[in-house]
């Protein structure tokens, strides 16, 4: 596994109980997954990627920034990529994919590549005064994400854009008047085999996904099917092995919009693995390894998870152990072993049971101990 955060050291008890033997190349010393780290080196640099990679059978990512001339040089050496630059370059410009989405006849917000401020100021005049800018590369959590009313609050963006080495493109899309945000993760492997899990509803605050619930409350029926079926259609059409998580907004006119893939196990999934029989991390390695696929039922009518942002001012998440675990003892801690800092996602909280407000309740309540 190419890169060292929290995803890959959840990788890591999947791993064990099936008797693989995991291997990351992580970005830097003491990461997330420093536990598996087989070494430590640049994900951008082709002959370290090449040189790790003659040590494994199958390469995957816990991010998607892995440039495209490195994973081509490993596709040419001979090494199996899942997912493969084919696929991988949606997951990386946000103008590609939405260009992709769009021939596919899948269903997006309405947008358009706008290369300098007079155009972006066109699309909001026609989009009733309002759009949202996204650049195409490198965003996440929010950032490269402005909802504007002129070209000129993002002007430092065409800019930057045409320094990046891109095509100086920004990517403008209608402001979606959504009732609530959801995820479809899917997992596909080379052969074609996909197993959808429930839909879930992802909370989002200032840009950062801050709570799941699975499934989707209200969702079962039509919702649900229109989701599995988008995600399933962009698993295939765009050749996607591994996990696939589909970011949709749910409009307040009651349809079902694609916003944003990630081609890794995903936030809006870590409830997978307390509250499926087949969780993301381990569906995840069945697929890349081209293993038939596990069951994505549910134990419980309800899973919640929610994220430990920051965590505590001082200390670490550990000091808080006691109160948690003598409090909340049906709540699952998931602690990614990094440095509390404000903001940044340390870890999180799963409570499973048949009662979504009682459950609702046990997550945040248990969450909410790792906080100040
Ligand atoms: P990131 O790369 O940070 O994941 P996203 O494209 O997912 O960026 O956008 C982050 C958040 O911004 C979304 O979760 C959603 O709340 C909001 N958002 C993104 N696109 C739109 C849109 N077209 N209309 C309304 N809100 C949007």
């Amino acid at each position: 596994m190419i890169g060292g955060g929290q995803l890959a050291r959840m990788m890591v008890p999947a791993a064990i109980e099936l008797g693989v033997d995991l291997r990351v190349l992580a970005e830097a010393e003491g990461m997330a997954a420093a536990i598996a780290a087989e070494r430590v080196g640049d994900y951008t640099d082709t002959a370290t990627v090449l040189d790790f990679a003659k040590t494994v059978d199958v390469v995957t990512f816990d991010h998607e920034h892995v440039p495209q001339d490195v994973l081509r040089a490993l596709v040419d050496a001979g090494v199996p990529v899942r997912p493969g630059p084919d696929a991988l370059r949606y997951a990386q410009d946000k103008l590609l994919m939405r260009e992709r989405l769009s021939e596919l006849g899948l269903p997006v917000p309405d947008w358009a590549r706008v290369l300098v401020p007079a155009e972006l100021d066109a699309f909001i005049a026609e989009h009733g005064g309002a759009a949202v800018v996204k650049t195409p590369r490198g965003g996440y959590d929010g950032k490269g994400v402005r909802v504007v009313r002129s070209a000129a609050e993002v002007s430092e963006w065409f800019t930057a854009a045409a320094e990046d080495g891109g095509s100086g493109a920004l990517l403008v899309e209608e402001l979606v008047d959504f009732r609530r945000e959801l995820a479809q993760l899917v997992a596909r492997r080379p052969s074609g085999e996909v197993a959808a899990w429930p839909l879930v509803e992802t909370v989002q605050v200032g840009g950062v996904c801050s709570e799941v619930i699975a499934p989707a409350p209200k969702s079962a029926g039509r919702l649900a099917d229109v989701a599995a079926d988008v995600a399933v259609a962009i698993a295939d059409g765009l050749g996607v092995t591994g996990v696939l998580a589909v970011e949709l907004f749910e409009t307040v006119d009651d349809r079902v919009l694609v916003n944003e893939l990630a081609m890794r196990p995903h936030n809006s999934g870590h409830w997978s693995m307390d509250g499926a029989t087949t969780g993301q991390f381990e569906q995840h390695l069945r697929a890349v390894l081209d293993l038939p696929l596990g069951g994505t039922g549910t134990h419980h009518a309800w899973s919640v998870m929610v994220n430990i942002l920051g965590g505590p001012e001082e200390g670490q998440l550990v000091d808080r152990y006691p109160e948690a675990m003598a409090n909340h003892p049906t709540a699952k801690v998931h602690n990614y072993g990094k440095e509390p800092r404000p903001g940044r996602k340390v870890g999180h909280v799963t409570a499973v049971g048949d009662d979504l407000d009682e459950v609702v309740y046990e997550a945040r309540s248990a969450a909410a101990v790792f906080q100040d």
